[in-house]
């Protein structure tokens, strides 16, 4: 684990056994302790074997913190849950639902990845009703000891919601403030159903408010220049629209505009930095799937 601010770590959770894909947050308060976005099912051995190795054990851990359900955030909650049933489950109001049934959820996911749901994502479990809090933003919460606001922060995702730990200034942002590796290109995640380009700016807004001294991206760790990295966000959400928007006017099927535009920003991205940090990106965030979040957004509009 890499230390954030005091009582605050971070792990690479080795998604498919490649470093910097999925990071999960490890907080220790004084009465307990916070994971947020604990990750998927198939890193669950490696978060377990880092909290073995920062001794400390599942019985202290009283509450995890969701960003949003995607299974690459919130995929091994429920499998935590059938383990440590004491454990409180905080989501937005528009993600519980799917937490405590998630068949809907899992359809929705299936239609994106298919056959290569297990080996990705491994098990989704249900999770009891009893052990969810639900969130709508604006709340104060109280967790492991420690105090968080929440602020609700939809674009990538409608049920998203950011933590600040105002007490170090570090800000919690899941997938709202983007997927950035080693300090590379800031690519905006935009895979279906959810991306809204209004409600984005909205909520990177809302997240320059609390004026976080530290970003933490679940793709990929701490940021501390934390405005321009917003704005680069912010510049290449606009331009990743555009070029989709692009495509839609262009012949051909969407499979072809999408790998046309995964082509694209292939290309931009490797004006700005080595191949080597490039083949990280997809790993979090596959290319053909950021176009189809937002051509699914450009169609809705009109
Ligand atoms: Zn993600």
């Amino acid at each position: 684990m890499t230390t954030l601010a005091p009582g605050m770590s971070w792990v690479d959770l080795q998604f498919l056994g490649r470093s910097k894909a999925i990071a999960a947050v490890v907080i220790q308060g004084p009465a307990g302790t916070v994971i947020v976005d604990p990750g998927p099912t198939t890193c669950l051995a490696t978060l377990d074997l880092a909290l073995q190795r920062h001794g400390t054990r599942w019985s202290e851990v009283t509450a995890l913190l969701l960003t949003h359900i995607h299974l690459d955030h919130a995929g091994a909650t429920g499998t935590i849950l059938r383990e440590h049933p004491g454990i409180t489950v905080y989501v937005h109001e528009r993600g519980a639902p799917h937490m405590i049934n998630p068949e809907k959820l899992l359809a929705s996911a299936t239609r994106l990845y298919g056959a290569d749901m297990d080996r990705l994502w491994g098990e989704f479990a249900a999770v009891p009703e009893a052990n969810v809090v639900v969130l709508r933003g604006g709340e104060r919460i109280e967790a492991g000891g420690r105090t968080f606001d929440v602020a609700y922060t939809p674009g990538h995702a409608s049920h998203h919601v950011s933590y600040y730990d105002a007490a170090s200034g570090v800000a919690f942002v899941g997938d709202t403030a983007g997927v950035s590796i080693d300090g590379g290109y800031v690519l905006p995640p935009t895979p279906p159903p959810d991306i809204n380009l209004e409600l984005w700016r909205e909520s990177v807004a809302a997240i320059e408010a609390w004026s976080p001294g530290t970003l933490f991206m679940t793709h990929f760790g701490p940021v501390m220049h934390v405005r321009p990295h917003l704005q680069s966000l912010m510049e290449n959400l606009e331009q990743a629209a555009r070029w989709v928007k692009e495509t839609l006017d262009e012949p051909g099927t969407d499979e072809e505009r999408a790998s046309r535009y995964a082509e694209r920003l292939r290309h931009d991205l490797r004006r700005h930095m080595t191949e080597a940090q490039m083949q990280a990106y997809p790993v979090a965030a596959p290319f053909e799937q950021l176009w189809l979040g937002l051509a699914r957004y450009w169609r809705k509009k009109v």
